[in-house]
């Protein structure tokens, strides 16, 4: 196992730094910021993590842990803090505060919004007498979304870093690609909208017109989205990824050479909930029996098993979803399917019913999982040997950590470029062909979303990724080897636990400057 010694790289002396750190709102930026809060708490430091009543009751057993540590004054100093937000102020309906619970996406832009009402908490309770006597924060983290931090940071007078959610390929790509607009959109219609190669990079990477398109959009709120997060890139002192050197070094020397500073490769974190009560919690609570679960899977022959799961917030409709199921129902291997639409059946009609069947017919070959799966104690099980996924960066990243190779199906956003990177940089995934997106809130929008992948295409996209002949062999020893990389970069001395050093001491050296 890792080792994760609290304190370990303070000399008694130093006054422990205070950090402040202001998630996005949306499972796929929380869960990483969670991981970020204890991993520097373990390395000394003290952390207020800024959240809403909803998102702490999700995690709660994280921070009755951290709790519990604060007032022993022991181990990880964490306080979660609750920020009271007035969804109602900002025309939203009683408890959307989180992403994954908008009942529409049309309030996607209506909640983003929204977040700056959680400035004056926040202040409140940063002026409010403190019974642990904190020093005043150091330094904060926010989402690259949140960008009210800008002048709340400047207000401290303290440096502000960004967290970026996604991979720094990425990050690259859609920085690019906005760089390059005009020629781009050129060659994509001299190529009569087929694939076109990406300029400035080493490696020719393929895009195409949805990609292309993803990055320049022409909703004005979209717009006005992309405006929001340069100005946040650009007022960042630096900027905090998920991900590892050895894993996309040459994306992430390219966009610091871009933008023209540091950036802190600090992951996978996922590697940092070792044992299996941490994982449980990652997020939100699991929605099966984790001991049955993990006894069916002790049941089933290694890397025999495949999980399909699509994030937090990608939707499917009932057609595809039936189609997803005749297709596992028909191939060799069991699997693990993760069904989130099976709990809002509101969405989804119909849906109960033909589970029930489906469920009955599969029995002992497959588990249906409706609601949150305990994704990273899955994808660490010995039994589990592929996983197709929507592509979301932090599913991708814990498949690389856990050595797992995917079958990719992106819905929406940077899924289709972590696609690229998995298929045709890192080699370690099949693509099960999707070539248009699909949007939370209007998969029924258009006729041919309706279903993206009939039944056949998923038989066989789980039989290229759990066998494959000696393609399939070389993509998992290249995801087994990737794995090893994975572990390294986190170990202490590793690229990744050394990015994190380098954040604690710029901050350090910051305070000095100051004094
Ligand atoms: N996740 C989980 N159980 C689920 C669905 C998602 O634990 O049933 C976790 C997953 O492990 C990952 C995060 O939620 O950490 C989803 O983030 P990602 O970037 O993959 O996708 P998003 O949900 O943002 O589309």
């Amino acid at each position: 196992t890792m080792s994760f010694e609290i304190n370990e790289d303070r000399s008694p002396n130093t006054k422990p730094l205070h950090f402040l750190l202001v998630p996005l709102l949306a499972q796929g930026h929380m869960i990483p910021m969670v991981d970020l809060a204890r991993l520097l708490a373990a390395r000394g430091n003290l952390v207020t993590f800024a959240t809403t009543p909803i998102n702490l009751a999700r995690i709660q057993p994280i921070v009755e842990r951290a709790a519990a540590a604060a007032s022993a004054a022991s181990t990880l100093q964490i306080r979660f803090i609750e920020l009271r937000f007035c969804v109602a102020d900002a025309g939203l309906p009683d408890g959307c505060e989180n992403i994954d619970l908008l009942p529409s996406m049309d309030l996607l832009f209506p909640f983003l919004k929204s977040l700056h009402l959680l400035r004056d908490p926040l202040e409140a309770h940063l002026q409010a007498p403190d019974p642990f006597q904190w020093p005043r924060p150091a330094c904060l983290i926010s989402d690259n979304i949140q960008n009210w931090t800008i002048d709340f940071a400047r207000a401290l007078d303290i440096p502000r870093l960004t967290f970026q959610g996604p991979s720094c390929f990425y990050l690259i790509c859609d920085l690019l690609i906005n760089r390059h607009v005009v020629e781009l959109e050129a060659a994509m219609a001299a190529a009569s909208g087929g694939p076109i190669i990406l300029p400035g990079l080493a490696q020719p990477i393929r895009i195409s017109k949805h990609e292309l398109m993803l990055t320049l959009r022409s909703d004005p709120n979209w717009f006005k989205l992309i405006e929001t997060m340069n100005e946040m890139e650009e007022t960042s002192e630096g900027i905090i990824i998920n991900s590892f050197v050895e894993l996309e070094s040459l994306y992430i020397e390219k966009y610091h050479e871009e933008i023209g500073k540091p950036i802190w490769p600090v992951g996978p974190l996922s590697l940092y909930n070792e044992e299996d009560d941490a994982k449980e919690v990652r997020g939100r609570v699991s929605s099966i029996d984790n001991k049955f679960l993990l006894q069916w899977l002790d049941g089933k022959e290694p890397g025999s098993v495949v999980l399909v799961s699509f994030g937090s917030i990608a939707h499917n409709t009932m057609e595809q979803i039936v189609e997803i199921g005749h297709g596992l129902e028909a191939s060799a291997w069991p699997f693990v399917w993760v069904v989130k639409e099976a709990a809002e059946g509101a969405l989804v009609s119909g849906l109960g019913e033909w589970m029930t069947a489906f469920e009955k017919r599969v029995e002992g070959k497959g588990i249906v999982i409706k609601g949150w799966a305990p994704q990273t104690i899955l994808l660490n099980h010995i039994a589990v040997g592929g996983f197709v996924t929507h592509c979301g960066w932090n599913s991708t990243l814990e498949a690389i950590a856990a050595g797992v190779v995917m079958a990719t199906w992106p819905h929406f956003g940077d899924q289709f470029f972590n696609e690229r990177l998995v298929v045709d940089v890192l080699k370690i995934g099949v693509a099960v062909g999707v070539e248009k997106p699909t949007m939370f809130g209007v998969e029924n929008d258009n006729e041919a979303a309706v279903v993206k992948v009939r039944r056949g295409e998923v038989e066989k996209v789980v039989e290229m990724l759990m066998e494959g002949g000696d393609e399939g062999k070389e993509r998992r020893e290249r995801a087994r080897e990737l794995k090893k990389k994975a572990r390294m970069a986190m170990e202490k001395g590793g690229s990744s636990w050394k990015g994190l050093q380098d954040v604690i001491n710029y901050v350090l050296e910051s305070q000095k400057n100051k004094n």
